[in-house]
């Protein structure tokens, strides 16, 4: 009863590393539909930590294509770029309670590890550093990244679209890093404090990133954010069974918008996802009056790329 008066508050948190794919497109019309059928909040935050290859020009562009494809939102909060001195204040709390610990492994190193590794492309932490002595760590001349000490417990998360998944964090994932040497913030840290302080209660993306999931709930319960509602929908794939990426310049919305009206290409995704029987042309607002996420498709999606490009 109590949960119903908390406030809906959905987010778009794009990478602005180059124009949107169709496959971003379908995951920020989902996210959109299942906020705005139900009267909620759009939060919209660009993620930008990875400053070599974001900048503000393509996060612009993002901010234009989505108002051109009808996906409004209400507030934007600060890119991650800007907020180092707010994930300094969540990464200390951690440390003080000794979550925390230097990591002075070399890429080749872990990558050496032959340890399976997640789908994200993590390798699955050995904890080589996870004990190692004030003199050791004294040894290293070069400054350690930092890494999280995770529990040998399973995480639930019961999505939307994926329905139960579980993860024991230490066996399936290791400690995982939280901070790199540099400096920068990594993503899992950014994604939980930003998503906490801005009140949001539901997470809709691609199904790529469910198995961050779980570490993404082992920090909300550490720095106290109540856990989101979580739908990673699925994902848009070539003929070949490769996922649409922003390579994919074909299907981008720079060379989309030159040959479809926003109706016809949120008809098109409307269609692969279930919610209509035909791709015909229809706006976002037209759809949200008939939204339930009980109608989204599990599977993933094909895409014919000769639909789009004629
Ligand atoms: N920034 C990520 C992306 O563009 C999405 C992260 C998230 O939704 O948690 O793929």
């Amino acid at each position: 009863m109590e949960k119903e008066n908390i406030p809906l508050v959905g987010r778009f948190a794009p990478t602005p590393s180059g124009r949107m794919h169709l496959g971003n497109v379908f995951a920020a019309l989902l996210a959109w539909l299942s906020v705005r059928s139900r009267d909620g909040e759009m939060v919209l935050r660009m993620e930008d930590l990875d400053t070599q290859r974001t900048s503000a020009e393509f996060a612009r562009v993002l901010r234009e294509d989505l108002t051109w494809l009808g996906l409004t939102w209400d507030r934007e909060t600060p890119a991650q770029s800007t907020r180092n001195q707010v994930y300094d204040d969540f990464f200390h709390r951690l440390a003080e309670r000794e979550l925390l610990y230097p990591c002075y492994c070399t890429r080749s190193q872990l990558h050496s590890v032959n340890a399976p590794h997640l789908s994200d492309g993590t390798y699955i932490y050995p904890g080589t550093c996870r004990d190692l002595t004030q003199a050791q760590r004294e040894s290293f001349s070069r400054k350690p990244a930092w890494r999280l000490r995770v529990p040998d417990r399973e995480y639930t998360l019961e999505d939307r679209c994926c329905g139960s998944f579980r993860q024991n964090l230490a066996q399936e994932c290791g400690d995982f890093l939280v901070r790199r040497a540099d400096g920068v913030y990594m993503y899992q840290l950014a994604v939980v404090v930003d998503d906490g302080l801005a009140g949001v209660t539901e997470v809709v993306r691609g199904r790529d990133l469910l198995e961050s999931a779980p570490r993404q709930m082992y920090l909300q319960e550490l720095l106290g954010f109540s856990k989101p509602q979580y739908a990673h929908v699925p994902m848009l794939l070539s003929a070949d069974g490769r996922r649409l990426s922003k390579r994919d310049k074909d299907l981008d919305l720079g060379q989309l918008r030159s040959r479809v009206t926003p109706e016809q290409l949120i008809g098109w995704l409307a269609h692969a996802a279930g919610l209509i029987d035909t791709p015909e042309p229809v706006s976002a607002r037209e759809l949200a009056q008939n939204f339930s996420w009980e109608r989204v498709k599990k599977e993933d999606v094909f895409v014919d790329i000769d639909h789009f490009c004629p």
